[in-house]
């Protein structure tokens, strides 16, 4: 998100004034930064707005002539002390709206002007469905590697459940920012409070390759069909989850379980070893989920999800949800998807008529 110094008009009014040469320059590229990143953040405005059809490939030709030669000049001005906060504001707003030359060339002239500003940009790999952004000194390929995961992880979405679209803003890619930390200390996790996109932040600690789970026990791969659960869908309210946390759970075992089959002989699943601690046919035995269905425990959603899973399938599940979706049929959270189990039940029975005893059964009603 661009953020604007609440100074910064004062001092670009001071430094005009005085408009020697090195003032001009610093004038120049502070002013021509946000003129850049302004422009980016009204066609991502509108959008988020008012969507449509439009796909960010789109918007990418939206972006006016004038913040383009804003652009250029930023990157063609001498070094000053303004220009590496320039180039990054520059930087962090073309992500925004998947502006990957434009992020190339921005970051190849931060390399000159200030590496460790550079280091602090990151990498970007942008693929048709999302953006993997790498902060941290990834070996070379790495990024490719996630993003081959992700592109795997989408593709196991798609097969199982069919949800059309996955970022809260329709027609925008997904963002994962990917960064390299010397400990783990929090689990991956969906960031909700961009304003134009659905990012998931992910720490890492292996630069060498990605591969799961860690000698350290953390379960990267699931953590990331995880937390693409939560993209899809929240339950309730952000301080009530209705799902008690196993909405996300459930989504997450079954692509596990599901890439670990009908991806075994990708080269990116070959370091990908969850399904030996996370699947779905794993949490059939969990003793937890021995219970009625029920909203009242995780294992009582998550015996809800299996029953529905083995009823109605996976693909009705998606079904219901892109149905209640498209009539928006949810409450939006910063634009964020929250559904109700009552909504859902009700729709699964409309894609499902034949199936209104097992859908019942599977709620905990009968
Ligand atoms: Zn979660």
């Amino acid at each position: 998100m661009t953020k604007h110094h609440p100074f910064t008009a004062t001092l670009i009014t001071i430094a005009l004034a005085l408009c020697g040469t090195s003032q001009c320059a610093v004038a120049g590229s502070t002013q021509d930064a946000t003129s850049y990143a302004d422009a980016i953040a009204k066609i991502n405005r509108s959008h988020a707005q008012q969507p449509g059809r439009n796909k960010e490939s789109d918007l990418v030709k939206l972006v006016p002539a004038a913040a383009r030669t804003a652009l250029k000049r930023v990157l063609q001005v001498k070094p000053s002390p303004a220009l590496a906060p320039s180039l990054l504001q520059c930087g962090e707003a073309a992500l925004d709206l998947d502006l990957i030359e434009d992020f190339g060339a921005i970051r190849a002239r931060l390399v000159v002007v200030d590496p460790d500003a550079a280091v602090k940009l990151g990498k970007a790999v942008s693929r048709p469905r999302f953006i993997v952004r790498g902060i941290g000194d990834f070996q070379p390929g790495y990024l490719d590697t996630f993003a081959d995961v992700c592109d795997g992880v989408l593709k196991a979405y798609d097969e199982v459940f069919g949800f059309t679209e996955f970022s809260k803003v329709p027609g925008k890619k997904l963002r994962f920012r990917v960064h390299l930390e010397p400990n783990i200390t929090k689990p991956p996790h969906f960031a909700p409070e961009f304003p134009w996109h659905s990012e998931i932040d992910f720490p890492v600690a292996d630069a060498a390759q990605f591969s799961s789970p860690s000698e350290q026990g953390h379960f990267f791969f699931y953590g990331l069909c995880h937390e693409l659960g939560h993209v899809i869908a929240m339950w309730g309210d952000p301080k009530n989850m209705e799902d008690k946390h196993a909405w996300a759970h459930y989504t997450g075992v079954t692509i596990v379980e599901h890439l670990t089959e009908s991806a075994k002989n990708q080269p990116w699943m070959a370091r990908l070893r969850d399904a030996h601690w996370r699947a779905l046919s794993l949490e059939r035995a969990v003793p937890a989920n021995q219970v009625p269905s029920s909203l009242a425990s995780h294992g009582g959603v998550m015996a809800m999800l299996i029953a529905l899973h083995d009823t109605v399938g996976p693909k009705m599940i998606g079904t219901a949800l892109n149905r209640l979706d498209a009539r928006n049929k949810n409450r939006r959270i910063n634009l964020v998807r929250f559904y109700s189990f009552a909504n859902f039940e009700r729709e699964l029975v409309a894609v499902a008529p034949d199936k209104r005893d097992k859908i019942a059964e599977a709620f905990g009603k009968k």
